[in-house]
C-alpha cells in the first residue's frame, strides 16, 4: 500500500479527475464546537419543521457513529455555477442549484467511484459516501478541511471559487494526511445579512434561521398556505432562493460548471404565464428528476399562487 501522504495525494487526484473542484481531508473526530452550535441552533428552533435535523444528534457530531472505526473525512466540492438564466425575467425564479438533473444522484454517483479508486490503492477498507445527508454536518467538515470558511450567510465559502457547489462526503475507517481550516475572509462584509428579505441571516452572521429562509419556506415546508409574514418578502423566488449567494462578493469568481447532467433543463425558458398555467402532467414532465421534485406539484402550486398574490 502507498504510504499515507501518497494515498492522500492519489485520492485528491482521482477526485479531481472525477471533476471536484474541491477535494480536503480532516481526522474523524466528535465535532465538539459544532455539536455546541447546533444544539444552540436546534434550542431555537431554527430547524423549522425540518424534524429530521434533530434526530440523531449523537451521529451528527461523531463520525464514528455512522461508520465505525472511522478515522478520515474526505470532503469534496461539485460545482454547480451556470451564466443561464430564466429567459422570462417576471416567472417565478428558482434556485441555480435546481437547473439541471437532482445533485444527490449525479455527486453520489462520483462519490461511489472515488470510494471504489481509494479500496483499489488502500485495499480493504470500509467506509460510506454521503451528499446532503441530515446526519453529516458537511459544510462543517468542509471548513475543517480547509475546502473553504462558513460565510456570514452559513454556507462554505472558498476564495478562489465561490460558493457555488454542493458538498459531499467519504467517511472512511483509513488514516490520511488532514489539511486544516483557513481563514475566514467576510471580514466586515454584511452584504448578504442586509440583502436578505426575510432577516434570516442574524445580525451579526453565521447564524441562520431556517425557519425564515425563502429556500426552507419555498422547499420543505410543508403547510398548505404560506405563512402571512413573508407577503411582499418572497421576491419572486418559486423554488430557493439565491440573493445572498447573489451579493456575496467572492463569487464573482465563480467559473461555470462542465457537468452535463447539470445542463439547465426547458423549463428555464417558461413565461410567467406558463408557470401560472402549470398542471400536474407538466409539472412531472418538466421537472422529472430535477431538485425542484422536492418541492411536489402542490407545494410549487401554492409558491406560485403566494407571489401572484402577494408580490
Ligand atoms: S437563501 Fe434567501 S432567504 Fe435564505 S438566508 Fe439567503 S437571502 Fe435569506
Ligand atoms: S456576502 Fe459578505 S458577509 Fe456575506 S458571506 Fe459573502 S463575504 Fe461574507
Amino acid at each position: 500500500m502507498p504510504s499515507k501522504s501518497a494515498l492522500t495525494t492519489l485520492i485528491k487526484n482521482k477526485a479531481f479527475e472525477l471533476g471536484f473542484v474541491l477535494c480536503g481531508m480532516s481526522r474523524a473526530v466528535f465535532m465538539d464546537e459544532e455539536a455546541r452550535r447546533v444544539e444552540a441552533w436546534l434550542n431555537n428552533n431554527y430547524n423549522g419543521e425540518m424534524g429530521y435535523l434533530d434526530n440523531h444528534f449523537d451521529m451528527r457530531v461523531d463520525p464514528t457513529k455512522l461508520v465505525p472505526g472511522a478515522k478520515s473525512v474526505i470532503s469534496v466540492a461539485y460545482n454547480y455555477y451556470t451564466t443561464e438564466k430564466q429567459a422570462d425575467p417576471e416567472a417565478p425564479k428558482v434556485s441555480m442549484y435546481a437547473f439541471g438533473r437532482d445533485y444527490h444522484k449525479v455527486v453520489k454517483n462520483k462519490l461511489k467511484l472515488l470510494f471504489t479508486y481509494v479500496q483499489s490503492v488502500a485495499g480493504d477498507i470500509y467506509g460510506r459516501a454521503f451528499v446532503d445527508s441530515a446526519p453529516v454536518l458537511e459544510k462543517d467538515w468542509a471548513a475543517r478541511s480547509g475546502l473553504g470558511w462558513r460565510g456570514r450567510h452559513g454556507l462554505l465559502i472558498n476564495p478562489k471559487k465561490g460558493s457555488y457547489f454542493f458538498l459531499g462526503e467519504l467517511i472512511l475507517d483509513l488514516e490520511l494526511d488532514y489539511d486544516h481550516p483557513i481563514k475566514d475572509f467576510c471580514g466586515t462584509c454584511r452584504r448578504c445579512i442586509d440583502a436578505c428579505p426575510t432577516d434570516a441571516i442574524s445580525s451579526e452572521g453565521y447564524f441562520i434561521n431556517a425557519s425564515q429562509c425563502i429556500t426552507y419556506v419555498t422547499v420543505e415546508l410543508r403547510a398548505e398556505v404560506i405563512p402571512d409574514e413573508f407577503k411582499g418578502k418572497m421576491e419572486n423566488w418559486a423554488f430557493g432562493c439565491d440573493i445572498c449567494q447573489q451579493v456575496c462578493p467572492w463569487n464573482k469568481f465563480a467559473a461555470p460548471h462542465q457537468e452535463p447532467d447539470f445542463t439547465p433543463r426547458p423549463f428555464l425558458n417558461m413565461t410567467k404565464e406558463e408557470w401560472q398555467d402549470i398542471t400536474e402532467p407538466i409539472y412531472e414532465e418538466v421537472f422529472f428528476s430535477t431538485p425542484v421534485k422536492r418541492a411536489r406539484y402542490e407545494g410549487l402550486k401554492r409558491n406560485i399562487r403566494f407571489l401572484d398574490n402577494n408580490d
